[in-house]
């Protein structure tokens, strides 16, 4: 069976992994375009904390955490070492008490019986100041232990680097769908056919525009995530835990003495990509108000993302109906690092026709209307 996978963000390159993984004959297509999600996402592996409720999202969100060790596990066995992942733990903080204890409550009935979210305990604010220390005085927290982060370019390109050597083709373009009857054909920038038994639409916040022709109102936009990178150079940050305070902000550390502090929402962004001046604003606010030690460190970089951004919080994952051999995973949204290696392994066991080991009955995309 030859499959074409166009996209190759975390989504897509997971799925190409696990199709290569069940033998068959893949094919994937990126354009790579300006703000593609998983270069700029933070990375953050840890959906326990969360305040949303959409109990749908929140089961593939939770075992999207869970797929992890699993898939880190699968990629090292074959030679893949370096992709930035951690469990380092996390801080869950509030500024007000009573939310606090609305946090303390949420974390534990989440966690009860979930063993891969580790040890859950309360911590004074020395304790959280020398696990993180520019965080504020006065800031108590929640520890979660089984917490982790992930380096999202390191690792969509390990799961790339893997399909490729269990024999899938890669390479750069940027293509197009038709119909032909009930069949979708793929058109590359030169005006040749792509031929695929099956063709998987991994396409990010761009998936819209691809599927539009085929006569498809698909419903995801972009959102645009502004995200700050600082360094704080000679300080060994690489154990330090993910900091999740109530709002949508928060601050994560990887290997190289850097500190990320993310990030916009930008709904009704479209495809703009500037850093722009209250972007930034309110990113370094939102930071520095919960971990002043951070006003010193140098600005190394802010990244833009556009959120594949679906109108419920809902992935759409599954065949499209009356379009035969074709299968959408987009709209990951906010949380598409966690969820997407997982997502891609439902997709890849769908389309090879094996058990799917969650019900994708909530995220079918629709048909033509
Ligand atoms: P993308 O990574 O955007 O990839 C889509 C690819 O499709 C692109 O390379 C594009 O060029 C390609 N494409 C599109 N159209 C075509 C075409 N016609 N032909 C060929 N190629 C095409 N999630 C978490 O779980 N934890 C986090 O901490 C986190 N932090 C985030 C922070 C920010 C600032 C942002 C922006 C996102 C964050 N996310 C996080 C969300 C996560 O990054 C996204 O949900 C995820 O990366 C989406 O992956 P994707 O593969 O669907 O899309």
């Amino acid at each position: 069976m030859r499959v074409l996978i166009i996209g190759a963000g975390m989504l897509g390159a997971s799925t190409a992994y696990h199709l290569a993984q069940l033998g068959a004959e893949v094919e994937i297509v990126d354009e790579e375009h300006q703000g593609k999600a998983t270069l700029a996402g933070a990375g953050i592996v840890c959906p326990w904390a969360t305040k949303a409720d959409e109990p749908q999202w929140y089961d593939m969100y939770a075992a999207g955490a869970r797929y992890y060790e699993t898939l880190i596990e699968g990629l090292k066995d074959r030679g893949e070492t370096n992709m930035g992942y951690g469990k380092v733990g996390a801080l869950v903080v509030a500024e007000e008490e009573a939310e606090f204890i609305a946090a303390e409550e949420r974390v534990l009935r989440r966690t009860k019986d979930v063993p891969e979210a580790g040890i859950i305990s309360k911590l004074t604010p020395k304790e959280a100041r020398k696990l993180f220390p520019p965080l504020r005085e006065d800031m108590p927290a929640i520890h979660i232990s089984g917490a982790a982060r992930v380096d999202a370019r390191l690792l969509a390109a390990a799961m790339l680097r893997a399909a490729v050597s269990m024999g899938a083709s890669y390479r750069r373009d940027n293509v197009t769908l038709a119909v032909r009857g009930d069949k979708p054909v793929c058109i590359g920038s030169s005006g040749e056919t792509i031929e695929a038994d099956e063709i998987i639409v991994t396409a990010g916040a761009w998936a819209s525009r691809i599927l539009q022709p085929l006569g498809l109102h698909h419903p995801v936009q972009p959102q645009k995530g502004q995200i700050v990178h600082l360094s704080l150079p000679g300080v060994a940050t690489a154990k330090w835990p993910v900091v999740l305070p109530m709002g949508s902000h928060y601050m994560l550390s990887f290997d190289d003495s850097r500190v990320v502090i993310g990030a916009t929402r930008e709904d009704n962004s479209g495809f703009d990509y500037r850093v722009t001046a209250a972007g930034e604003h309110e990113v370094l606010s939102a930071g520095l108000k919960i971990a002043p030690g951070l006003a010193t460190a140098t600005h190394i970089e802010t990244r833009i993302g556009f959120r594949p951004a679906a109108p419920t919080m809902r992935p759409i994952l599954g065949r499209v109906p009356g379009i035969q051999g074709l299968t959408i995973g987009n709209g990951l949204g906010a949380s598409g690092l966690t969820v997407g290696p997982f997502a891609g392994k439902c997709l890849a066991d769908l389309v090879a026709g094996k058990n799917v080991s969650a019900s994708l009955v909530a995220y079918a995309p629709q048909g033509r209307a």
